[in-house]
């Protein structure tokens, strides 16, 4: 996941580019694709570059009810400002993601930052459906293909349970 300094130096707009997944640092996230596709723009500033586009990216979760893996297109936003290492302290770095490169530098990595924007829009507690039924607490069945006709009375889920817990 790396540009050309030299590249991003000339400028360029709304160009797309294509990177592997498996460069990316494991953050435990599941790509549903090997390629993540994204839209850059590059703009020379004062001693630094900003970088900004769209990242697309293909992931699964599994629902935390009923375990069904389900996959979603995200269309992520990012904006970087890449900055001469020797002039960092020109740039408030708290206001904005930054990456900082050195004078002889050829290349600027994109990963951290990218898998970072990926990995912050993973869900907390996925759901398949916003009212998925989940799984029977007795028989283990997907309650929203079929109900198994256990007698597990709706309040005593193993759902519910654990809510209970939580709330002591
Ligand atoms: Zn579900
Ligand atoms: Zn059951």
């Amino acid at each position: 996941m790396k540009l050309h300094l030299k590249d991003l130096k000339s400028g360029f707009r709304n160009q797309i580019f294509k990177f592997d997944t498996d460069t990316l640092p494991n953050k435990g996230i599941s790509f549903l694709s090997d390629k993540i596709k994204c839209e850059i723009t590059s703009k020379k500033k004062h001693k630094s570059f900003n970088l900004y586009g769209n990242i697309y990216a293909k992931t699964s979760y599994e629902c935390v009810r009923c375990l069904n893996n389900q996959s979603f297109m995200h269309v992520l936003p990012f904006d970087v400002n890449i900055v001469n290492h020797n002039f960092k302290n020109l740039f408030d770095t708290e206001e904005k993601e930054f990456i900082t490169f050195l004078e002889n530098q050829e290349y600027i990595e994109l990963a951290d930052v990218f898998t970072d924007v990926i990995a912050l829009a993973q869900p907390m507690k996925p759901l398949c459906v916003a009212n998925c039924k989940g799984l029977c607490s007795l028989c283990g069945q997907n309650r929203n293909i079929s109900i198994c006709g256990c007698s597990v009375p709706e309040q005593q889920t193993v759902w519910d349970e654990l809510k209970k817990i939580n709330i002591k």
